[in-house]
């Protein structure tokens, strides 16, 4: 790689629906602009409500019984899977530059994301002829038995801060149950998903099994919760949406639904964890895409014993972090998403300097283009400031203080969210009783956030309901049928 990427050409900028690229019924297009000089890149043309029809009705015929899709051995359909892993693999340069052009993520970290998505996909290749119920011994002359079915016609919609990586998270595990997808990209980076239209359509998926329509939430978004003929509705993005997507099921026909929602993750650290270590993992699992990860340690608990030292620790690595073009491989922390993120991040900065906790570095914006923020750590935070209470979403840290392992449990549930929790400690005692403790989808122990295709991930409480990736996504594409057959002899 040279020291400096290439901005890549935009290809594809239209609405994917039954395997051709086609314009919004409306006419309408909407800008996509570039975080890190706010100018815009192009525009795309943005699906609403007529466009949602047709893509549901595309996804509805490529689902009918014996059509090419279901008529497709499963190990045909693991085939189509792994090829387009490759596909992705093969274009992972390209992908990685758009992801970084229309989300403003460092360079090395959109190419992790797009490497990491080809994985996603391959995990879930693997598993499409692996997909299979039991013969049950029912009591009576009866053959019990249940079929793992593709639940159907699934609406997906996901959220601008990893933009590859979600979309196979999503279409990873349909695919491979045999469902057919109508996805609905963020507003904010709807490119590097068109793009990968292009490359479900060489891989040689049956017309209308997966379809991509960019547009926004309260129009595109909504049109695809409230539809009646979509069997089930995945969505990552905020709580508060995530409970518009839950009524709408409710109101419409019920469709299944599973959210992947914020977070307020802790992250304790004991006083015997390695100092070094601990500060180095707890400010990548913060400051990672500028704090814009659902799992974000966003409450970092350092015990007395240790936190005057990793305060000055922390800071001394933020002050360190360089922001910049996201393109040069210098650079760690390109610019948030969008203007809307940025004043959102400024003012939650604002509270905690009004609520009296410490600033120790950062606090503002930097620069005065692009939607830069500076990397900021507040120390001195009490558990009911708004800074230690609402997700920020951004490049900004709070550090508070325990004393007794008790204390911390309860301090770190207290909490609507339940995404992530972290713990460093060298006692394998404290280590799997904050494990057992904390109420959270994933406990990672002395490791920043690691994230892997074969794992389970989604939240407790309000941070989400149902699992993506690792086998239990399959729970979530599949409806299972009992089928009870009477038999003339025991
Ligand atoms: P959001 O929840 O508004 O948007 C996520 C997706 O939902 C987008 O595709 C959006 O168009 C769509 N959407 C919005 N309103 C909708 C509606 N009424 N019906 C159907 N779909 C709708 O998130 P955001 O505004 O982009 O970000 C706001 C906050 O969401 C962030 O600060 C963060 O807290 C959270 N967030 C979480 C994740 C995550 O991975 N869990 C990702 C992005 C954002």
């Amino acid at each position: 790689m040279t020291a400096k990427v290439d901005k890549p050409d935009v290809k594809y900028t239209q609405i994917f629906i039954n395997n051709e690229f086609v314009n919004s019924v409306s006419g309408k297009t909407f800008a996509v602009l570039n975080p890190t000089n706010e100018e815009k890149i192009c525009d795309v043309q943005e699906g609403d409500k007529a466009d949602i029809d047709l893509a549901v009705n595309a996804a509805k015929e490529a689902f009918k019984l014996g059509s090419p899709w279901r008529t497709m051995d499963a190990s045909a359909r693991g085939r189509l899977l792994y090829k387009l892993s490759d596909l992705v693999e093969r274009d992972a340069e390209y992908l990685g530059k758009m992801v970084t052009l229309e989300n403003g993520k460092q360079y090395m970290a959109a190419l992790g994301e797009v490497i990491g998505s080809s994985k996603v996909c391959r995990y879930f290749a693997g598993y499409a002829d692996k997909i299979h119920g039991k013969t049950i011994p029912i009591d009576g002359p009866f053959f019990c038995y249940t079929r793992h079915e593709p639940v159907g016609v699934c609406g997906q919609i996901i959220p601008w801060n990893s933009p590859v990586y979600l979309l196979f998270m999503k279409i990873g595990a349909a695919l491979c149950c045999g469902c057919t997808c109508v996805v609905k990209t963020a507003e904010q980076t709807p490119l590097s998903a068109i793009y990968c239209a292009s490359l479900i359509k060489e891989a040689g998926f049956p017309a209308g099994v997966v379809n991509i329509v960019s547009g926004y939430g309260p129009t595109a978004g909504r049109a695809l919760a409230e539809h009646m003929d979509v069997d089930k509705i995945a969505f990552t993005g905020s709580t508060e949406v995530g409970k518009i997507i839950q009524a709408a099921s409710a109101r419409s026909n019920l469709k299944r639904v599973t959210l992947e929602l914020g977070g307020k993750s802790p992250n304790i650290v004991f006083s015997d964890a390695d100092v070094e270590v601990s500060v180095e993992a707890s400010h990548q699992s913060l400051f990672r895409n500028v704090g814009q990860v659902c799992c974000a340690a966003t409450r970092t608990f350092v015990h007395e014993d240790i936190y005057d030292e990793f305060v000055r620790k922390s800071v001394a690595r933020a002050k360190k972090r360089v922001i910049g073009d996201p393109y040069d491989e210098k650079t760690e922390s390109g610019p948030q998403v969008s203007k809307v993120q940025l004043e959102r991040v400024l003012e939650l900065i604002e509270s905690g300097k009004k609520e009296g906790a410490v600033l120790q570095c950062g606090g503002g914006r930097h620069g005065d283009k692009g939607y830069f923020v500076e990397s900021t750590v507040f120390s001195n935070v009490e558990d009911n400031m708004r800074i230690a209470k609402e997700e920020i979403f951004g490049p900004v840290m709070q550090l508070m203080k325990f004393k007794t392992i008790d204390e911390v449990i309860e301090r770190a549930n207290a909490t609507t969210y339940g995404l992530g929790a972290y713990v460093f400690t060298k006692d394998i005692d404290k280590a799997l009783t904050i494990a057992n403790s904390i109420q959270a989808g994933t406990v990672w122990v002395n490791s920043g956030t690691v994230l892997q295709p074969q794992s389970p991930f989604g939240g407790f409480k309000m941070s989400g309901i149902g699992r993506e990736l690792g086998e239990s996504a399959l729970d979530e594409y599949t409806e299972i049928k009992t089928v009870t057959i009477k038999l003339p002899y025991k």
